[in-house]
C-alpha cells in the first residue's frame, strides 16, 4: 500500500514585503525540503491590499511552482483577517502560520512537527529576540503581552506571534469561529487540546 502522503500548508500574511518575499520563498522551501518524502508543500500568501510589488512578486511565485498559492485583498484588512482568509484556504492536515518578514525562522516548523509527532495539536514558536525592532516597539509588546496575560481568562503564552503550528482537528474548531473582532493567537489558546 502506498501511505498516504499529508499535506502541510503554510499560511503566510504579505503586507508591503516586497523586499523580502523572494528571500523567504527560497528559505522557507529549502528549510522544509527535508520533509518532502512525507509532507505536500502547500504555501498560501494572503497579500493584505499592499500597494507595492508585492503581488507582482507572489503572481511570479506561483507561475514557476503550483506549490504556491495567492490570496489578494482589494485594501489592507490587517493581519488577523489576512490569517484568517488564509488558513480559510489552506487545504493542509497541519497548517502552519509565518510572518513573511524572516522574523519567524521557517526552519523551526521542523521542530514543531517533532512536537506534533510526539501528540500536540498545536505548537507555538516563542520570541527569544526580535531582531530589527526599534526600543519603543520592544518595550510596549513586552509590556503588552504581560497585561494582556493579567486580564484574560485565557492563558496565551508570552511574547508568541502568530507563529504556530495547528493540527486539521484545530484548524477545523478554529475555523467555526467566526468573530469579527479576532486576536486569533487567543482564540487558539481558548480552543483547548494539547498545546
Ligand atoms: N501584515 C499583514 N497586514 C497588516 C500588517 C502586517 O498582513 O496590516 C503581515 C506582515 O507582512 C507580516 C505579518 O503580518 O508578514 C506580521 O506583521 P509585522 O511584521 O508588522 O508584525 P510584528 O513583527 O510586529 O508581529
Ligand atoms: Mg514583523
Amino acid at each position: 500500500m502506498i501511505p498516504h502522503v499529508k499535506t502541510l500548508s503554510v499560511v503566510i500574511p504579505v503586507y508591503f514585503e516586497e523586499a523580502v518575499l523572494e528571500t523567504f520563498y527560497r528559505r522557507v522551501v529549502e528549510a522544509l525540503a527535508p520533509l518532502e518524502a512525507e509532507f505536500n508543500l502547500e504555501l498560501v500568501f494572503v497579500n493584505d491590499g499592499s500597494m507595492d510589488r508585492s503581488l507582482e512578486i507572489l503572481l511570479a511565485l506561483r507561475a514557476q511552482d503550483t506549490r504556491v498559492k495567492v490570496l489578494h485583498f482589494s485594501r489592507n484588512f490587517g493581519h488577523q483577517i489576512a490569517v484568517t482568509a488564509g488558513i480559510d484556504h489552506a487545504s493542509g492536515d497541519l497548517v502552519a502560520i509565518i510572518d513573511a518578514d524572516l522574523q519567524d525562522p521557517p526552519e523551526v516548523i521542523l521542530e514543531m512537527i517533532e512536537h506534533w509527532r510526539q501528540g500536540s495539536k498545536v505548537v507555538y514558536g516563542v520570541r527569544a529576540e526580535r531582531k530589527g525592532e526599534s526600543p519603543f516597539k520592544l518595550v510596549t509588546a513586552k509590556v503588552f503581552y504581560r497585561l494582556l496575560g493579567r486580564l484574560s481568562e485565557v492563558k496565551i503564552p508570552l511574547d508568541t506571534g502568530d507563529f504556530r503550528l495547528m493540527d486539521r482537528i484545530v484548524v477545523e474548531r478554529l475555523r467555526e469561529m467566526r468573530e469579527e473582532s479576532r486576536y486569533i493567537r487567543g482564540m487558539i489558546s481558548w480552543l483547548g487540546f494539547k498545546q
